[in-house]
């Protein structure tokens, strides 16, 4: 038995969770949720229509009066049993998220999860804790001050890449400030939103807090993302789709926050530590199968180290084991699905005809090649404007290109639509720093790649989106602001008054 979770009895009643209730889906269309790794479906279920989407914010609505006045305390709580409930399931939690990503259990076991559950953790304390302004008398007649204030229902789609991580991205800082909220996940990978919304329920979230509906996004997501009772949409996906969210949320007037795709460059100077360089390297492109939005897919070497990294890189990912997602061995699982293989072969195949393909280019032969795997791939010889350095590729490919002095490499490294994140690799604090200041991205590692925490934010720049996950940053999306003036003065007619009524 490769694992034990069982995802047809599991969530046999549907894959929509509504008010508390898992029940099936109205749109007449059947989806089936597939193991990338052998192609087997694992789960059939019917999609979301319109009408589950209305039923799920009418039950996020009608949750939100009472969810937004319990005290921050009385959430914390609920919050906190919610992350025991989480950390208590952890096992089934890592085998739901392999099974329908094709994740190895590795990575689901010691990332997915424990992030998942050290998210719910940090929220829960985070929401006694909102912060604002201090009250004052600024005006010298008045007491001012600021209530923060939760936005309402917020309709939320996710990413199929960390659908676990996504739904605690969305879901933790939207509850924990007072808000209600429907997420649409991914249609490949809707089985660990759904446990994490019924995990909420046993952990004493009210009903209608967390909803789930699993549809497709141009009719679910869309009219979610318009709906005239969501007020905020809240969107991790790719840049191009979360245009079109921002297109109906703005003309439905709608907080939006977008967290969108990205092309990360890997900036690697010449006094850098090469086996640190190269391990980070591979493992930064590697990690999730490179479908991470941060994953590093641009390496930028100064001239004297170009030619050692590349070797490196190329004999470091030889070595990288393909695999059964459910053998702990394994490092490097399948793509989601055949479809997002092909997509990332078509970008190797035609950066043939303009770049070198170095190692990797295909997809595994032998036992493998009924799964969705693609090789760990290197190219050189590309030019800055060719489309396998400018697009977001999602697979395990890294490109490497020469530079040679600091201005070269930076404006490089500044040179694509994306700014999600970045490394810069050095021993010299000066350029580690000027790196630091100079690379547009809402994350910039020095001498590592990846690594993510709770109390940090998570949030991109230029095409990569805008707004916060994680952290106290979230909070600034998830609230809104209210100034309350109380006057101290007790006159009846005020100086200002004079700019109306002049002297009368
Ligand atoms: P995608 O944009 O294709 O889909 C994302 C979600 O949007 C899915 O739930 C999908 O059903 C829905 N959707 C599709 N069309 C829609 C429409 N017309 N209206 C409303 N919703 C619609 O992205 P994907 O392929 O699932 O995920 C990969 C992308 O996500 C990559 O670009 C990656 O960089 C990005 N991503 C970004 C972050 C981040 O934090 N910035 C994190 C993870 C993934």
């Amino acid at each position: 038995m490769r694992h034990s979770f069982q995802a047809e009895s599991r969530f046999a009643e549907g894959a929509q969770y509504i008010a508390g209730d898992l029940r099936p889906g109205t749109s007449g269309r059947r989806h089936a949720v597939v193991d990338p790794a052998t192609g087997h479906s694992v789960y059939a279920y019917e999609l979301a229509g319109t009408a589950d989407v209305d039923a799920a914010v009418e039950a996020a609505a009608r949750a939100f009066p009472a969810w937004a006045g319990a005290t921050p305390g009385e959430r914390s709580d609920l919050m906190h049993r919610f992350a025991a409930v989480l950390a208590e399931q952890s096992e089934e939690f890592a085998d739901a998220e392999s099974l329908q990503c094709g994740k190895p259990v590795k990575l689901s076991t010691e990332f997915d999860v424990p992030g998942t559950v050290d998210n719910a953790a940090f929220f829960a304390g985070a929401a006694r804790h909102l912060e604002g302004m201090s009250a004052g008398e600024y005006s010298g007649d008045h007491t001012s001050y600021i209530r923060r204030e939760p936005i309402g229902v917020v309709g939320s789609i996710a990413p199929w890449n960390y659908p676990l991580q996504m739904a605690a991205w969305k879901v933790l800082p939207a509850i924990a400030a007072g808000n209600t909220i429907v997420l649409k996940p991914a249609e490949l990978t809707p089985l660990t939103s759904l446990m994490f919304a019924r995990a909420a329920t046993e952990a004493g979230i009210p009903d209608g807090v967390v909803n789930i509906v699993s549809g497709a996004g141009r009719d679910a997501g869309e009219h979610l993302a318009g709906h005239p009772d969501v007020a905020m949409a809240s969107f991790t996906g790719s840049t191009p789709v979360g245009k079109r969210v921002a297109e109906i949320a703005t003309s439905t007037v709608k907080r939006l926050h977008l967290e969108l795709g990205g092309k990360a460059p890997f900036v690697v100077f010449d006094d850098a530590d090469l086996e640190a360089a190269v391990h980070g390297a591979v493992a930064g492109a590697l990690i999730n199968t490179g479908q991470d939005c941060t994953a590093a897919t641009r390496a930028y070497v100064q001239r004297p180290l170009y030619a050692a990294f590349v070797a490196g890189v190329a004999d470091l990912m030889a070595t990288v084991r393909l695999g059964d997602p459910f053998d702990p061995a394994t490092d490097l699982g399948p793509l989601i699905s055949y479809r997002q293989r092909d997509r990332v072969a078509g970008f190797v195949e035609r950066a043939r005809s303009y770049a070198t393909v170095v190692t990797g280019g295909r997809a595994p032969r032998g036992e493998l090649a009924t799964g969705a795997y693609y090789l760990p791939t290197l190219v050189t010889g590309a030019a800055q404007d060719s489309e396998i350095v400018q697009s977001e590729i999602f697979g395990p490919v890294l490109v490497v290109l020469p530079f040679d002095s600091d201005d070269e490499g930076l404006a490089l490294a500044n040179d694509t639509p994306y700014g999600l994140a970045a490394s810069a690799w050095s021993r010299d604090v000066y350029r580690t720093g000027r790196a630091t200041r100079e690379i547009k991205a809402g994350c910039v590692w020095i001498n590592d790649h990846i690594p993510i925490l709770s109390e940090m934010p998570h949030g991109g720049y230029r095409a990569s989106g805008f707004g916060k996950d994680m952290s106290a940053y979230s909070f600034e999306e998830y609230t809104q602001v209210k100034h309350v003036m109380f006057d101290n003065t007790a006159v009846a007619r005020k100086d200002w008054h004079r700019t109306v009524f002049g002297d009368r």
